[in-house]
């Protein structure tokens, strides 16, 4: 079974198309620069190299197009036609408080992506786009929504509910939604995979550390609680977001700097986390490479982020009574064994022992921790597109219509 995952960014079309049989990746890539100058479209099919076309590309819908072209190519395609696409998977940012699992996408369902509109207005007119897009090139296609936030619904209201007043939750819906839940929800099965383990009977923290990152605490399966919250911009300090920060420092800076709101967003997503703090990069491999060359600013960049990840896990600990398992996964969980070293040394308390050899050297899913550890400690790569596509498949396969919808 052959299904198409979609990740629609405002300017930006993911996609990758996976044989779901033998969950193989038959072909990956990426258009960008939508609707402005210098559009990029890259294909990479597994039997060759990548084939990059640069051509403005006016809307999503001519990216789509495409994308099934290149798919369907005589010289560079991986499938003599696109029905031999049986399903479309779409990553969706924000389901609100309606959808807590995977979907089928009926009207309903883009009524819902519309309505939480609100709730993520850079994200979700984008997925809206790609559904659209594909509707019109592929009409007898079904599609299935896979949602960033639906992982997070189990978390329990004393864990949502932020301290304002309850009337402006009721209002605006203000409360902790998390996002990176495909993720977490991905790695945290294949801990219990790796460990031969009920997934039902493990508490397990998961660090997605990318340049945007997330800690999640899992109890027997279900997210009980999240670093990120109403926003991305919660939690960890991030590669340019600011994470946790006294509320009272926004009103406080829009005054003494003049700041309009714009602005003041502009600072906490895009010119703080490590790059604000360092001056020198959001991205970790530049700041380890300073570290190298002993600059104190990139050291204490780094302390400040390692501590700031202890914290959450070392909550999520307690907040699940103990921790069976803790991952490390993407880019930065995946590649740095400094990070995971800084930040496992200062857990050390908490019963976490990280084998020093084994975590510098993996390069795929393992178990970095000495056997003795009482949390056994992993590195998991994350993989989005195949657990889009499984839940795709799965959906397909079964045709639950609409489960996890609660009424709109
Ligand atoms: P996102 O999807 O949020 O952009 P990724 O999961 O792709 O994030 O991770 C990107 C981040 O991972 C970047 O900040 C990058 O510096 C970091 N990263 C990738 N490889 C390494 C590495 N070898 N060492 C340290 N950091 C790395």
């Amino acid at each position: 079974m052959k299904i198409l995952v979609i990740n629609c960014g405002s300017s930006s079309v993911k996609y990758q198309l996976l044989d779901m049989d033998e969950e193989k990746v038959l072909a990956k890539g990426l258009c960008e620069r939508i609707g402005t100058k210098g559009g990029r479209f890259k294909y990479t099919p597994y039997h060759q190299g990548a084939v990059v076309w640069e051509k403005f590309i006016p809307d999503h819908k001519s990216a789509v197009e495409m994308v099934l072209r290149a798919l369907s190519h005589e010289k560079y395609g991986v499938v003599n036609s696109i029905d031999a696409i049986k399903g479309i998977g779409h990553r969706i940012v924000h389901g609100g408080e309606y959808i807590s699992q995977s979907v089928i996408i009926d009207g309903k369902v883009k009524e819902v992506i519309n309505i939480c509109t609100e709730l993520a207005p850079l994200h979700n007119p984008a997925n809206l786009m790609g559904i659209k897009a594909c509707e019109e090139l592929m009409p007898d296609i079904p599609m299935v929504g896979v949602f960033d936030t639906a992982f997070h619904q189990t978390i329990p209201a004393y864990a949502y509910l932020y301290g304002i007043p309850y009337k402006l939750y009721e209002k605006y819906k203000i409360r902790k939604y998390g996002f990176h839940g495909i993720s977490h929800k991905y790695v945290a099965a294949r801990a219990a995979e790796i460990l031969g383990r009920p997934l039902d009977n493990l508490k397990t923290v998961s660090c997605h550390l990318g340049n945007g990152a997330s800690v999640c605490a899992i109890k027997n399966g279900q997210s009980v609680d999240t670093s990120m919250g109403f926003t991305p911009l919660a939690g960890l300090v991030m590669g340019t977001r600011c994470g946790d920060i006294d509320p009272a420092i926004a009103a406080y800076l829009m005054k003494k700097e003049n700041l309009t709101v714009e602005e003041l967003e502009d600072v906490l997503n895009k010119q703080s986390g490590v790059f604000g703090l360092s001056g020198i990069s959001n991205d970790f491999r530049d700041i380890e490479n300073a570290q190298i060359k002993n600059d104190p600013q990139a050291n204490l960049t780094m302390e400040v982020f390692s501590y700031s990840v202890s914290k959450y896990i070392a909550q999520y600990a307690m907040a699940m009574d103990g921790m069976d398992a803790l991952i490390f996964t993407a880019g930065l969980g995946q590649n740095s064994y400094i990070v995971r070293q800084d930040i496992c040394t200062n857990l050390k308390s908490l019963g976490v022992e990280i084998d020093k050899e084994k975590n510098r050297y993996c390069t795929d899913a393992q178990i970095i921790s000495r056997q003795e550890s009482q949390v056994c400690t992993m590195m998991i790569p994350t993989d989005e597109e195949l657990a889009i596509a499984r839940e795709t498949k799965a959906l397909l396969l079964n045709q639950k219509h609409c489960a996890g919808l609660a009424a709109v």
